[in-house]
């Protein structure tokens, strides 16, 4: 994979709306990744929680330009239900741009079937539904590609190229030997790291399988995210760089509303 053609160099941030899980905790709610750059502002996964922490950050939600979804678990997804609401309802307010809602495979399907029981209340004007396909895309100025991940049936994640920086999200992925190439060179590489060791499961990942990860194709900077409540208290960067031997890069342990810029 090639980095993307540097259009300009500008800031490009990250805010971590929702670090956590389907369990909620008095320090993370569900997920939702918020990347911003001079140009657009967009979401990754759209979890409980995640639009009122929008407005809490000072981010009017009728700007954002396009919503990735990673798979139809709702702490990846509940939102979108206040998020199309609100859209409709603004209250004063008008979208005057329209937002793209982005999901893998099946999610035409899935946005229909929501909107059974909410009918009208879901269907906004300047709304546009696609399903992401495997290609390349230029997306609002972002070069968005997908891969697939060990998670559920339709699960994928998101590279992000923008501004000569390159960005991966996993959302919700058991390891696979595939993601070692993915966080290569990434500037910044958010991976969910759900559980601890000896609570292993096939569709989740753990301190190990981060530290497979960063043993010899390091990214810059890695986010440790969708923490199950097992992985408060723990020193997750001491724990990965013990295992991996690399201590050049840079662990950061996911917190919601924290703000990481590249
Ligand atoms: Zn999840
Ligand atoms: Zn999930």
């Amino acid at each position: 994979m090639e980095r993307g053609e540097i259009i300009s160099s500008q800031v490009v941030k990250l805010t971590v709306l929702g670090s956590g899980t389907c369990v909620p905790t008095k320090k993370r709610g569900s997920s939702g990744y918020l990347l911003s750059t001079d140009t657009s502002s967009v979401l990754f996964d759209c979890g409980n929680g995640t639009v009122w922490k929008l407005e809490k950050i000072g981010v009017d939600y009728l700007k954002i330009d396009n919503v990735f979804i990673t798979h139809f678990h709702p702490d990846h997804t509940s939102d979108l239900i206040p998020l199309l609401f609100a859209t409709r309802h603004p209250y004063g307010k008008k979208r005057e741009k329209p937002l793209g809602i982005w999901g893998p495979e099946g999610f035409f399907e899935f946005i229909e079937k929501l909107r059974e029981p909410y009918g009208e209340w879901l269907r906004p004007e300047l709304v546009e539904i696609h399903e992401t396909g495997k290609k390349k895309q230029n997306i609002g100025g972002l070069e968005i590609k997908t891969f697939k991940t060990l998670h559920t049936e339709n699960s994928i994640g998101y590279m992000i190229y923008v501004s000569g920086k390159k960005i991966v999200y996993t959302g919700d992925t058991g390891y696979f030997p595939g993601l070692r190439k993915l966080a290569k060179r990434a500037d910044i590489f958010v991976t969910e790291c759900a559980l601890p060791d000896s609570e292993k499961m096939t569709v989740h990942m753990t301190p190990s399988d981060i530290a497979n990860i960063t043993k010899r194709n390091n990214p810059s900077k890695i986010v440790l995210s969708h923490l199950y409540p097992s992985m408060d208290g723990k020193d997750l960067p001491e724990e990965i760089k013990t295992i991996s031997g690399n201590g050049e890069t840079e662990i950061i342990v996911a917190e919601d509303l924290m703000e990481i810029v590249v």
